[in-house]
């Protein structure tokens, strides 16, 4: 199937082209006619599958309209979890939409509002915003909905974790009831649906089949590794397996400022984000490890929520994260459309019951690796399938 045949216009097919888009993914090919004919939408697709295109693209068709902007006004509002998640799908929303002429912006916190008060007065066709801040925005007057078309929720099971379901209740409230409501999660729990259920009138579902688990381009394994090795073994991989990148996600800042200097004193320069760290910064950061000048990134989960690298090669889960979610999550960040990746699980006893989880989750155990002189003292367990933890996972 081609994009064409999705009955995009020309200048939508044109950005494709420029981005080297040749055709569809199956999550396109699903979303773009349903949204297209107006219907409201439930997607189960993450990271990686395209979904972020799925949506945008038909907004833009159906946006792209004589129909002037009126001050303090938006068309279409698409929801995020994170800031980072809010300037990169917006990137991604100038980028398709470049041969357009419709506006964009992002608008989140930690951030000055002036500027983006600013923008708004003007009136913006398309905005993406984290729930906080465009509350905030609203209640300021600055921002009107009466001109609404679409609401999309992006990442609606990470915002319900992330504690925004006021905010987004808040904010459904304002808007015009005639309109088009469009929710991705990466899974649809039932949390996901109940919000569905109260905001989402007569839903088309469609779901992504291997988003469930992973897409079959990630390569999954893991190493037995006692607590105490675990910075001599990363070093070793890096060095042994010559790795041109890797996002490695640690539990702690104070975890995240040990592995640096461990890793600094071994030759290999590195960086880390984590909360503490400013807006700015993490910014700066971030654009430095996706040009490549920063090869190796060390991220608390916190602070890589929503981070959207591309094609990134490879992610180390140097400690293995408590919730399912975050481990499905974080691989997801490898292997994106047309690239293939690798994610590695640092995997110490204590972390058996995770392991176990995950595996289940998956539906297959994980391939384990070992390496000559990190032979393990405390061995972690043979693997059980649908393992049931006390505290059921979602
Ligand atoms: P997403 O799941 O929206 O985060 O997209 C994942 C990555 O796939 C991004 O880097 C997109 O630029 C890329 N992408 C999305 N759709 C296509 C497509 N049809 N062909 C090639 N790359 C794509």
């Amino acid at each position: 199937m081609s994009f064409s045949s999705l009955q995009l216009s020309q200048p939508i097919l044109k950005a494709l082209a420029d981005l080297d888009y040749t055709q569809p993914t199956p999550i396109q090919e699903k979303a773009i006619p349903v949204i297209l004919s107006g219907k409201n939408l439930i997607a189960a697709a993450q990271t990686g599958t395209g979904k972020t295109a799925s949506f945008v693209l038909p907004i833009l068709q159906k946006l792209n309209t004589e129909r002037k902007l009126r001050g303090k006004r938006i068309r279409a509002l698409i929801l995020v979890p994170t800031r980072e998640l809010a300037v990169q799908l917006e990137k991604s929303v100038a980028a398709y939409s470049q041969y357009l002429e419709l506006s964009s912006m992002a608008m989140y916190g930690g951030a000055d509002s002036s500027a983006q008060i600013q923008r708004l007065i003007g009136g913006v066709d398309i905005v993406v915003a984290t729930p906080g801040r465009l509350l905030d925005m609203a209640q300021q007057r600055v921002l009107h909905f009466d001109e609404l078309e679409v609401l999309v929720l992006d990442e609606a099971d990470r915002m319900l974790d992330m504690g925004f379901i006021g905010d987004i209740n808040k904010i459904i409230e304002r808007l015009p009831e005639q309109r088009q409501n469009l929710l991705f999660s990466a899974t649809i729990s039932n949390e996901v649906r109940s919000l569905a259920k109260r905001s989402i009138y007569r839903p088309v579902e469609i779901s992504i089949k291997q988003d469930k688990t992973s897409s079959p381009k990630i390569e999954q394994w893991l190493v037995t590794v006692d607590k105490g090795n675990k910075s001599a073994l990363l070093s070793h991989l890096i060095k042994e397996q010559e790795w041109d990148q890797a996002l490695i996600f640690i539990e702690t800042k104070q975890g995240a400022a040990k592995l640096v200097s461990q890793l600094e004193k071994r030759g290999i320069p590195v960086e880390s984000i984590h909360g503490d760290r400013t807006q700015a910064v993490r910014e700066r950061i971030l654009s430095e490890f996706k040009s490549g000048q920063i090869k190796f990134l060390v991220a608390t989960g916190v602070a890589a929520r929503g981070l959207d690298i591309q094609n990134l090669s490879r992610v180390v889960n140097y400690d293995v994260p408590d919730q399912v979610e975050d481990y499905i999550h974080r691989i997801g960040r490898t292997g994106r459309a047309g690239a293939t990746g690798e994610a590695i699980s640092f995997v110490a006893k204590d972390n058996f019951r995770n392991l176990c989880a995950i595996e289940s989750r998956l539906g297959h155990v994980i391939t384990r690796r070992a390496f000559e002189g990190f032979d393990v003292k405390k061995t972690v367990p043979e693997s059980i399938l649908n393992y049931v933890t006390k505290n059921k996972q979602k």
